[in-house]
């Protein structure tokens, strides 16, 4: 255990993390893979004002990468995340070694059907059952009251939510809006990869995602049509390799219609020079975003 600048201290054994963890009352939690920006700072300010004790966890887990994807080239820089978790409130920092996470023997895996399935599921195949295998490790470690996840990861809050509900994990599961840049642009680690001409490019993936909104504004309700009006956006780019650009229902299972009121989302994953971007809006931007799952339903 070591004290960083900034009084954030560093914790690296699920010993010295239940020692810190001991006695101490309301707990607020912020798994990350590391590399913060200010979207990692409004969830640890949002669980440090929510909860007597903010604790994130620092640690790109090898599990949720596919063999072809960029486990060895993603971005680090423990020294400035450490000041960013101090200036946003954090107390504590767990970051293990993935020997710690994953000691040899280790055999088992958290997999979702239903909301896991389509999408990222099916696009990054596994992806999913590593996300959900190590936070529930993670949550397990930590034990939190609550745990602070970005709607940013849309699909990965439905998969966390689920996941907490089906498995009675003693946690309140909190869903925090994207942060953008003023461009539009989501807010993401992996946007380093990108110089500035490129990230005003990108923009392209939150203006496909407005284009939707419009035509659902306008009246249409056909699936297909309202993803076509932000395919059609995503084609001005030549740059752009679309995975998917799809409406769907809290489940996240895909319907030929959409019907009003029931919280539809426009979700978008695209690769631009050789990294793979995601974001989604509301369809209706007037749409209150659920708090808890609802009976049957991730939120
Ligand atoms: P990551 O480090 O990418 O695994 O993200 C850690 C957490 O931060 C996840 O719950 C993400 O959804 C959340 N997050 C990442 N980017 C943003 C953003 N731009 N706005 C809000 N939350 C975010």
């Amino acid at each position: 255990m070591t004290d960083a600048p900034g009084g954030v201290q560093v914790v690296r054994t699920p010993e010295d993390l239940r020692a810190v963890r001991q006695g101490l009352g309301p707990v607020g939690f912020v798994p990350t893979m590391g590399y913060l920006h200010e979207g990692h700072a409004a969830l640890i300010r949002r669980a440090r004002q929510e909860n007597a004790l903010a604790v994130v966890s620092i640690f790109v887990n090898p599990m949720q990468f596919g063999p072809t994807e960029d486990l060895a080239r993603y971005p680090r820089d423990l020294d400035r995340d450490l000041r960013v978790c101090a200036e946003a409130g954090a107390q504590v920092v767990f970051t293990p070694d993935a020997g710690v996470m994953y000691p040899p023997g280790f055999s088992t895996q958290v997999s979702l059907t239903g909301v896991s399935e389509p999408l990222d599921g099916a696009a990054r195949p596994g992806h999913f059952t590593g996300v959900a295998t190590v936070v529930l490790k993670l949550l397990n470690l930590v034990q939190p009251d609550r745990a602070y996840f970005g709607e940013k990861d849309w699909q990965q809050l439905a998969v966390i939510r689920r996941m907490v509900a089906d498995l009675n994990v003693p946690v309140q599961v909190v869903g925090v809006p994207t942060v953008r840049a003023d461009s539009g642009l989501a807010l993401s680690s992996r946007n380093s990869y990108l110089g500035a001409e490129q990230q005003a490019r990108a923009t392209v993936l939150s203006r496909a995602l407005r284009a939707v909104q419009a035509a659902y504004a306008a009246g249409e309700r056909d699936t297909a049509r309202l993803e076509q009006a932000g395919l059609d956006v995503l084609a001005t780019d030549p740059e752009v390799q679309p995975d998917y650009l799809a409406v769907v229902p809290p489940d996240l299972q895909r319907q030929p219609t959409v019907t009003p009121d029931s919280l539809n989302r426009v979700l978008v994953a695209a690769r631009m020079f050789g990294v793979r971007l995601i974001d989604n809006l509301p369809l209706d931007p007037t749409d209150p975003v659920p708090a808890a799952l609802p009976p049957g339903g991730p939120a």
